[in-house]
């Protein structure tokens, strides 16, 4: 009889087409059989999963990790063992740390301190600001690029020199450079020109705590967005380079991406979870103020977001994961625009996203699609995404009828707080596994620092030759 490492009886696994009862049996960190229930298989260790649901794990291309630099908020162990608990096997961090990695040796720095620290796979998207670095970074096995289009705004945080860019020109340039890499390129949209005539009203009528803040950002229906967003897709049309937008979060971006699509242009779109479960309950935002904001996402927004989710016109859902101490977001209360901006979410938003599924919100299987195979697919990671054999046995086991309360108090990430505080939903990750290995389980994390692996790309020829081997 053939041994293997770990044997999963009885659950049902998930993928993007469908759901099949299975026993799923890891050998060396992959997937090595998935076979009718009873099999006669030999293991090591056996998990009986009956009544549970075998998903493959998430892969969260958009999570702010904060290190180096700021690790007051967060740091690679604690926002991995936050992906742990969440059901995220994968995480890629954002470049707007300090320093950023928008050269080789900062980025060959940053790298070093994943290989010693993550958890989870990892990797890191490189910051494209430097047209002539762009070349060699990408030879480091990473799978993105980004850039923001946000530059500072006189805050040392979120948006530090180095990472943004929002004149058109070097814009261009830089999708240029990019496109000859074959790597996607990331770009936050933003049309700070715009924003600045916006944010002048605002101030000129005295409004300027987190509520205006929260107004100023979502105004004329999103046009900051929408403009930049424009921008993008025919930048994008006349360099062919592969284009992942994100934070999509109103109607008219929902539009633009479907005629971009229905052209052909090689886009891809993200969303992110404070579009459909925080921001775009005005409630939460008087609530909490500046606690709830990423952004405030009027609610008119939220059946085109949906339905965009669910038809394709949306690829992915990523979570901008972007803790802030109490400290950083008290002064919102008065001033929005001295709040740091954005929320924690990595170790809620399967859960959340379960949950809608469960309510009939969504299918299962598209959101499987949506926070693992789609993810994998877009940005390369040919041995991720799907529970198939020959793939890494990244995986994680849920239970659907449990219900978890979301509480300050067992949030993972440094912070210590969450605006999902209160939330029932029902969904709940119970076991996590990186590689084979468990790393979180029944409510501790148990993965070491240092498991974790960059998620290199790879190509399909390697992934089939796996598969021949197996
Ligand atoms: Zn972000």
């Amino acid at each position: 009889m053939d041994r293997y490492d770990t044997i999963i009886r009885g659950g049902t696994l998930v993928g993007a087409t469908g759901r099949t009862v299975a026993d799923l049996a890891i050998r060396d960190g992959r997937i090595a059989a998935i076979v009718e229930p009873g099999t006669p298989l030999g293991g090591d260790v056996v998990i009986d999963a009956t009544g549970r649901h075998v998903l493959p794990g998430a892969i969260d291309v958009h999570s702010h990790h904060r290190e180096p630099g700021f690790t007051r908020k967060e740091d690679i162990v604690s926002a991995t063992s936050a992906c742990a608990a969440g059901g995220v096997t994968t995480s890629f961090a954002m470049p707007n740390v300090d320093p950023p990695p928008n050269t080789v040796d900062r980025l060959d720095s940053m790298i070093e301190l994943y290989e010693q620290k993550a958890i989870v796979d990892w990797n890191i998207n490189a910051a494209g600001t430097v047209r002539d670095e762009i070349p060699g970074l990408a030879t480091r096995g990473i799978a993105a690029f980004k850039v923001f289009m946000v530059v500072d705004t006189g805050r040392d945080y979120p948006h530090m020199p180095g990472i943004g860019v929002h004149d058109h020109g070097e814009l261009m340039a830089i999708f240029e450079t990019v496109a000859e890499s074959g790597l996607p390129l990331m770009v936050h949209p933003h049309d700070q020109a715009l924003m600045t005539h916006i944010e002048e009203g605002f101030w000129a009528r005295g409004e300027r705590d987190a509520l205006a803040y929260a107004k100023a950002y979502a105004a004329h229906d999103g046009i900051i967005w929408d403009t930049a967003a424009a921008l993008l897709l025919r930048i994008q049309e006349s360099t062919g380079t592969a284009l992942h937008l994100l934070h999509t979060q109103t109607s008219g971006v929902v539009e633009q991406l479907r005629r971009a699509k229905d052209k052909g242009q090689n886009v891809s779109a993200e969303l992110n979870p404070w579009a459909l479960f925080l921001g775009n309950d005005w409630a939460n935002i008087e609530r909490l103020g500046s606690y709830a904001l990423s952004y405030y996402v009027p609610e008119k927004n939220t059946e085109p977001l949906w339905a965009a989710l669910i038809d394709g016109t949306i690829d992915l859902i990523s979570t901008d994961h972007a803790p802030h101490l109490r400290e950083e977001k008290e002064p919102g209360w008065a001033d929005g625009w001295k709040a740091h901006t954005g929320t924690p979410s990595t170790q809620f938003y399967v859960p959340l996203f379960l949950d809608a599924a469960r309510r009939g919100r969504i299918g299962l299987e598209r959101v499987v699609e949506l926070i693992a195979t789609a993810p994998a697919d877009r940005f390369g990671l040919t041995s991720k995404g799907r529970l198939e054999v020959g793939r890494d046995a990244d995986i994680a086991i849920v239970d659907l009828d449990a219900e978890l309360e979301i509480r300050d108090e067992i949030v993972l990430s440094k912070i210590g707080h969450t605006p999902y505080a209160g939330t029932r939903v029902r969904g709940v990750v119970e076991t996590t596994f990186v590689r084979g290995r468990v790393v979180y389980d029944d409510g501790t994390v148990v993965g070491e620092p240092g498991w974790g692996r960059q998620a290199r790309p790879g190509s399909r020829e390697s992934l089939v030759a796996e598969q021949r081997r197996s």
